[in-house]
């Protein structure tokens, strides 16, 4: 990943790909204090366009917030170095790092002086479940990894330590032979996946769990507003792993996974045990947006 050509944005100026480097000391690499976002951009007619890029920017502040971490850079800034990071690597679409972190200055927990950098990578990535499972749908197992306690990490930060336990699960799940976890509260609702929000659809209404210990997603918010929109039902609410294995439908949502399909979960089949109508007519709706070709949705791009 490190070895390769190109320019990343980093703490201002746009760097070599191979010299984008950082001290063994950072701080954030010792105890994963630091704050990120998954960005995509996409080809449309006209031009390559960032999808919801105000979204993450704010979010990717609301997480600094919640760490007390200040990040050096103005919002418009930080708005800025994304478009460059995939028009500065001629990319026609793209998905896009910025991350937040603390220096080398200090060690310890209690290090003060610790200053905050800021990056912005972006690079060619395809589907993140892969592509010929957006038809298929992906096989999903219910994770020995509890998702995090909301008094124990912060879950409306997307923070670089959160990630730990989005790693057991997923290395857990691959292990064992299926595509991605599905990850329970600590008092045993469904969460959300190791990097996706997680929908289920039962006589035609959806569901979706409440945002107590699930990361409040960009796609999640995307895909609520356009069943609304569609005059499909949406409720948040508790779900249990049971009432999964006898929905018609499962979906999940994310920057890098988009919409994908589920089709079993636990060697369960879903539904029919392939993507359902549903799932189709939401996911399809999301790709003609995000490609700009939707007019009305067009105010959620910013083309580079
Ligand atoms: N949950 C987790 C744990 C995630 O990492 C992500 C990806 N950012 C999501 C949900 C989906 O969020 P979004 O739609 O904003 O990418």
């Amino acid at each position: 990943m490190s070895d390769r050509d190109g320019l990343i944005w980093l703490d201002g100026e746009l760097v070599p790909w191979r010299d984008a480097k950082t001290h063994v000391l950072t701080h954030t690499l010792h105890y994963g204090m630091g704050v990120f976002e998954g960005v995509r951009a996409y080809k449309t007619d006209q031009g390559t366009a960032i999808f919801r890029l105000q979204e993450h920017t704010d979010r990717l502040f609301n997480s600094a917030k919640i760490l007390r971490m200040n990040i050096p850079y103005s919002k418009a800034q930080l708005n800025e170095a994304q478009r460059a990071a995939v028009r500065e690597n001629k990319l026609d679409s793209a998905y896009i790092r910025p991350m937040c972190f603390y220096g080398s200055e200090g060690m310890g927990l209690r290090a003060d002086n610790l200053e905050v950098h800021a990056m912005v990578a972006a690079w060619t990535w395809g589907a993140y479940l892969g592509a010929e499972n957006m038809e298929k749908g992906i096989r999903i197992k219910t994770s020995s990894y509890t998702r995090h306690h909301v008094n124990i990490t912060m879950c409306k930060a997307k923070a670089n330590g959160n990630y730990m336990n989005s790693m057991l699960a997923l290395r857990e799940a691959l292990e064992d032979g299926y595509d991605e976890a599905l990850l329970l509260d600590a008092e045993g609702y469904v969460a959300e996946g190791s990097g996706e929000n997680f929908f289920l659809v039962k006589d035609g209404v959806i569901y979706t769990p409440d945002l107590t210990s699930a990361l409040d997603g960009i796609t999640r918010k995307t895909l609520m507003y356009l069943a609304n929109e569609l005059g499909i039902e949406i409720r948040e609410k508790r779900i249990t792993r049971d009432e999964v294995y006898i929905a018609d439908e499962a979906f999940f949502s994310g920057t890098a996974a988009e919409v994908t399909p589920i089709r079993e979960l636990d060697r369960r089949p879903i539904g029919a045990g392939a993507r359902g109508p549903v799932t189709e007519k939401l996911q399809s709706l999301y790709f003609d947006i995000v490609h700009g070709r939707v007019e009305k949705y067009r105010h959620w791009l910013t083309y580079v």
